[in-house]
């Protein structure tokens, strides 16, 4: 890396800003298997140990790139593949429920794409249906897939609204998210006590009334 990337990559430091809704993926993320993915990960993760001048012969760490890429593949970032993605069956709104339903305190396990660090928070999802509605732990199971990725929040919130707001034909979604990241905690400021939120909402939920009611309905568990 030259001096002037190294310079602009100390700039951009903690920011998180990214402009893109979609996961940013190489052509070739998934030709190879989650096998073959967890094979090589193994290989450069005991490389890394190595550098930090670890004896990985040890009996505690001989096992440790291999626990790494099986959570990294198949655990933590299970998400980054559309594979993976839960199928999010919906019903015909045959009751005419035409009022908001608030799915809250949705548990948050991600992790930071700038550090790889835990983002652990509650996801609180309302929407207003129309024609459609859906299966309740389908909110709790797209949550989860996004959330399962390396990630910044705001892109995360948006991802969950945009993919309920097409998986639901309706506009009137709103996505709020509670998030503490260890980046922030851990490191850096070493803030224990901050928490991030983000709130993305589209449809009724322009409306002020419709979103301070959304707001009245939680009672977030922190
Ligand atoms: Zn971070």
């Amino acid at each position: 890396m030259k001096n002037t990337d190294l310079e602009l990559l100390e700039a951009i430091g903690d920011s998180h800003y990214s402009d893109n809704v979609d996961t940013p993926l190489r052509p070739d993320a998934f030709v190879k298997s989650d096998k073959e993915k967890i094979e090589a990960i193994q290989k450069h993760f005991k490389k890394i140990m190595e550098e930090l001048g670890l004896d990985i012969t040890d009996d505690s760490l001989s096992g440790t790139p291999y626990r790494v890429a099986k959570m990294y593949v198949k655990e933590l970032f299970y998400g980054l593949n559309p594979a993976n993605k839960p199928k999010l069956s919906t019903f015909n709104n045959k009751y005419g429920y035409r009022k908001m339903l608030v799915e809250q305190n949705i548990s948050i396990d991600s992790a930071c794409e700038h550090h790889f660090l835990p983002i652990t928070g509650f996801a609180h999802v309302g929407y207003i249906p129309e024609e459609k509605v859906i299966g309740l732990s389908k909110i709790n199971r797209l949550v989860n897939y996004y959330a399962h990725r390396p990630q910044v929040q705001e892109r995360l919130c948006l991802q969950i609204l945009k993919d309920l707001q097409e998986t639901l034909n309706t506009q009137s979604v709103i996505v709020m998210i509670n998030a503490e990241h260890l980046c922030v905690s851990s490191r850096g400021i070493k803030d224990k006590t901050s928490s991030t939120i983000t709130v993305e909402y589209g449809g009724a939920f322009e409306n002020t009334e419709i979103r301070n009611e959304f707001l009245a309905c939680l009672n977030p568990i922190e």
